[in-house]
């Protein structure tokens, strides 16, 4: 459903990705694991466009994203979700009215419609009783749960994620697993940047290693974990565990 073939981008001179491959099925989870400044962040934002690659090819779910028309870009934005590190949800609006605001208009959905999608949602991430509230008065845990419920409100086939837990503090980290875990368990397509390799082993079809801009190495999480080939990647396994 994502198909990226020798991806290179630069920003000026500096080369953040080299030759990048990678295909997800439907339905596949990967992970992806790396050394900060290694470019994962900027795979995951070429992957729905808040970045583009100089060269090479992304497809997402057929659409070919290296012609930049706005016409695909927005195409590949209604299928992909993506949660951040930093929420980024809308401070001025309630929880209900930030699920509800894009598929109302992006999609055209009708308010009560976007608000019963909501509440289905917001039951899903077991938070149903704080639509009424600001995010400003929830937690952080909480505030991510809203931030997953909002992309699961535009019907996403897959879902990104960037360092979902690393903003939280520990006693939140579990619940927003937990909510990424049930969503994996449910099928859905997730590439999701994250050091938590309790997750990775639980729930990843493949774990993918990034640094300096590279995939080092490729694998299913008890070959990556139990015989990490690469050099870096023993390093990087060293410190995190
Ligand atoms: P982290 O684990 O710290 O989040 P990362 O693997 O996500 O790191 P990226 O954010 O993708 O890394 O950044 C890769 C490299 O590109 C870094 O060296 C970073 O400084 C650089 N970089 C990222 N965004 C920009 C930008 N907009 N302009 C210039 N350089 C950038
Ligand atoms: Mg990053």
């Amino acid at each position: 459903i994502i198909r990226i073939e020798k991806a290179n981008k630069w920003f000026g001179q500096f080369q953040v990705l080299t030759d990048v491959d990678l295909e997800v099925r439907p339905g596949e989870r990967i992970v992806i694991c790396g050394p900060s400044g290694s470019g994962k962040s900027t795979l995951i934002r070429c992957i729905n466009h808040l970045e583009k690659i100089e060269k090479g090819r992304i497809e997402v779910d057929g659409i070919e994203l290296s012609g930049h028309q706005r016409k695909s870009v927005d195409a590949v934005r209604r299928e992909v979700g993506m949660v951040f590190q930093q929420f980024n949800l809308f401070p001025h609006l309630t929880v209900l009215q930030n699920c509800t605001l894009s598929p109302m208009h992006s999609l055209g959905i009708a308010r009560e419609q976007a608000e019963e999608t909501a509440m289905k949602f917001l039951k899903r991430v077991r938070i149903p009783e704080q639509a009424q509230k600001y995010p400003s008065q929830l937690s952080g845990g909480q505030q991510q749960r809203v931030a997953i419920a909002r992309a699961l409100c535009m019907n996403p086939k897959i879902m990104l994620f960037d360092e979902p837990t690393s903003a939280l503090d520990p006693e939140m980290v579990k619940e927003v697993l937990d909510t990424m875990i049930s969503l994996a368990e449910d099928g859905m397509t997730m590439l999701c940047v994250t050091h938590e390799m309790g997750f990775a082993r639980q729930v990843a079809d493949r774990v993918i290693f990034m640094a300096d801009g590279r995939v080092l190495e490729v694998a299913p999480p008890k070959t990556f974990f139990g015989s990490p080939q690469h050099s870096k990647l023993k390093a990087f396994l060293g410190q995190i565990l």
